[in-house]
């Protein structure tokens, strides 16, 4: 049992490790598509059907104002996919990078920090993102993990407090804390004006949430991150996920239910004394599984052992 469970345990923190999907991918291949979602405001997103951990489109998001007083980024892609992105945000701006700001920590978010550092961004994120940055740069892999090189460190760190608030381009953005959910140190970006929300990846309809208990994500940060975001967000906000498709803020009132569908089934399960193994066996996904885009087994299993997880507090 306990083999099953380790083997769980490290497809969790597989993102982060330096053997993880991004080796597998043919980065020449992929293509940086620019998307305008108001005044100012662009999504960029690379190619789909290449990326194997994220079929529907290669790494993760990327936000960008820009204007008069320059360019403010959300998100930084995989390393070998900076100077596609910097071409792309060039096509917007000739402008300085001004800022950027990390949604959470891993790779396909994170990557490229030191490359747009060295392009003059003030990098700001949560104080645990950085933090888990910092650990990452204390394992014996280090060298080898873009994460963890300190040129791409957080220069400006907050906590669960007020959002920080940046005026630029006759804009308001938000960068508001996310309690642990999807990781330990999530920021939802809103652009007030454009009113554009960023969500990082502790929402995705593209496979089952994950939530990344290893780098400080939780079950009940997960459901709280979501009520904050309905919160932050009206009928007509453009919700930008890290992955899959825009959405409007009530789409995330049947994925929050889901959650919390799978999360009583598994609970029932536990108190009837069952295992993780036997919890998997029972496919607690299985009414979801036709409705989720991506929703592999890997995908469900993942999502299912973390609550599992959480539930029995590891045991
Ligand atoms: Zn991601």
């Amino acid at each position: 049992m306990k083999s099953v469970w380790l083997l769980l345990v490290g497809l969790t923190v597989a993102p982060l490790s330096t053997s993880g999907f991004a080796q597998q991918m043919d980065f020449d291949k992929v293509q940086i598509i620019t998307e305008q979602l108001g005044p100012n405001v662009y999504m960029l997103s690379g190619t789909g059907g290449l990326d194997p951990s994220h079929d529907d489109a290669a790494g993760g998001r990327i936000g960008v104002l820009a204007g008069p007083d320059g360019v403010l980024m959300i998100d930084s892609q995989y390393t070998q996919l900076t100077d596609k992105v910097l071409a792309a945000i060039r096509k917007i701006s000739n402008g300085p990078i001004r800022y950027l700001v990390n949604t959470y920590i891993h790779r396909d978010h994170t990557a490229g920090n030191a490359f747009f550092a060295k392009q003059g961004a003030v990098i700001f994120a949560r104080e645990e993102l950085r933090d888990g940055m910092v650990r990452l740069s204390q394992a014996p892999n280090a060298s080898a993990n873009p994460v963890a090189n300190p040129a791409g460190f957080p220069v400006i760190t907050y906590g669960m407090g007020a959002p920080v608030k940046i005026r630029m381009n006759a804009e308001v953005v938000h960068f508001i804390p996310i309690r642990a959910a999807h990781t330990g140190g999530d920021t939802n970006i809103k652009f007030e004006n454009a009113n554009v929300l960023f969500i990082g990846d502790f929402y995705r309809n593209y496979g089952y949430p994950y939530i990344d208990i290893n780098n400080g994500g939780s079950l009940k940060g997960m459901i709280e991150g979501l009520y904050a975001t309905m919160k932050s967000a009206d009928a007509n906000t453009t919700l930008v996920p890290g992955h899959g498709t825009l959405i409007k803020r009530d789409d995330i009132i049947p994925y929050r239910d889901m959650i919390l569908a799978v999360s009583d089934k598994v609970r029932q399960l536990i108190a009837q004394g069952k295992s993780l193994p036997d919890v998997l066996a029972a496919k607690v996904t299985g009414p979801y599984d036709p409705k989720t885009a991506g929703g592999t087994g890997a995908s469900a299993e993942r999502f299912v052992s973390a609550v599992y997880q959480e539930i029995t507090g590891g045991k």
